[in-house]
């Protein structure tokens, strides 16, 4: 199979694409769509077999469910019951954008996207022609990010076709995404409200509306054996490159002087933009300016791609502090470094 690219560049033609997009998930096959936060690997999420196409694509272990994608919050209870009000709250002040809800599901979502778990995710994506999709297709886009498994996400089309291309119908190409790192992930159906996975929208965020929200240990630290985190996608050890990752975490200078004193000849070094000339002479990667958190979430993934081509042996990586968005940027980094981090204060 050669996968299509559907480009969306022309306005005029959008329509059209859209059209064809939607065809595509209503035949049951499987479409590339881009959002704010990550390229998706979407399909039609009430179709059993069309969902399962998706595991077999990325290779994705089968307990590690999908959350669905909807157009707009009144699509809610279509799939969801016992939804409580902080649902409607957090969907009014944050969807569409980087927020995904846990809540009790219907009978009618099938296991295949749940894995058999009583609850779904559900978000609505901040793309205007992903919803455009969503709607003309009339179903729920079931969507995990569209990367083989255990890969770093794909922030743009070109990242998807490597891991996917002949393995998927199609992918609408919308452009690089603007937050890029995935979605953060809410369990409301705790009795507090639980952070699962920190994502594109800060906890802090999250406790503006809520007031207390828990954080799973699985955010911050690696699981003990056998341990069994709330989201099943957080055992797993993701977005890595194939040269082994240590994040030094501490102050800026502190976690480049560091890295400084460890280098070789084909050592990798992730780091902020302002530390970038101490490691001339190996292969850098500058993840944005130590202060500006978006930048670093945009740039993260793209940063752990590239080693690949690289030929480097082993990877350093500066990481920030955990306020903000740099909860998700320290959790992706310390997630492609198996939790191999060296803690080094401020
Ligand atoms: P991805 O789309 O690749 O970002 O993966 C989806 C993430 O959502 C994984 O970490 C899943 O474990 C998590 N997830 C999806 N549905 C649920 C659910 N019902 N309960 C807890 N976590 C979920
Ligand atoms: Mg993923």
């Amino acid at each position: 199979m050669k996968t299509r690219v559907i480009s969306i560049q022309n306005p005029v033609r959008q329509a059209e694409e859209v059209k064809e997009a939607a065809a595509v998930l209503r035949s049951g096959r499987l479409l590339g769509i881009p959002t704010e936060t990550v390229y998706g690997l979407g399909a039609n999420g009430l179709d059993t077999a069309a969902v399962r196409r998706i595991f077999e694509a990325k290779g994705r272990p089968q307990d590690n469910p999908l959350i669905l994608h909807i157009p707009d919050a009144s699509w809610l209870d279509r799939y969801c019951r016992s939804i409580p009000p902080e649902a409607a709250a957090l969907a009014e002040r944050f969807w569409p954008g980087p927020l995904t809800m846990i809540l009790r599901r219907r009978e009618n979502v099938p296991n295949a996207v749940t894995c058999g778990l009583d609850t779904v995710g559900v978000r609505c994506p901040d793309h205007p022609v992903t919803l455009a999709i969503i709607r003309a297709s009339g179903v729920p886009v079931a969507a995990p990010s569209g990367n083989l498994s255990g890969r770093p996400s794909p922030t743009c089309a070109r990242h998807m076709l490597e891991d996917m291309d002949g393995r998927i119908e199609a992918i609408v190409d919308g452009g690089p995404c603007g937050v890029g790192v995935e979605s953060t992930i809410l369990d409301l159906t705790a009795s507090v409200p639980r952070l699962l996975r920190p994502g594109g929208l800060p906890l802090e965020s999250l406790e503006a509306v809520l007031g207390e929200v828990a954080v799973d240990r699985a955010v911050t630290a690696p699981l003990s054996a056998g341990e069994k985190p709330k989201a099943p996608g957080m055992k797993y050890r993701h977005y890595a490159p194939k040269a082994p990752v240590t994040v030094v975490s501490g102050g800026c200078l502190r976690s480049a002087r560091y890295i400084r004193k460890n280098l070789g000849p084909q050592i990798g070094v992730i780091c902020f933009d302002e530390y970038r000339d101490l490691f001339s002479g190996c292969v850098v990667r500058s993840i944005g300016p130590a202060s500006d958190q978006a930048e670093q979430a945009r740039r993260v993934f793209d940063v752990l791609r590239a080693f690949d081509e690289s030929g480097v042996t082993a990877i350093y990586a500066q990481c920030p502090s955990g306020t903000g968005l740099g909860l998700a940027v320290a959790n992706r980094l310390k997630k492609a470094a198996g939790f191999q981090v060296v803690e080094l204060g401020e």
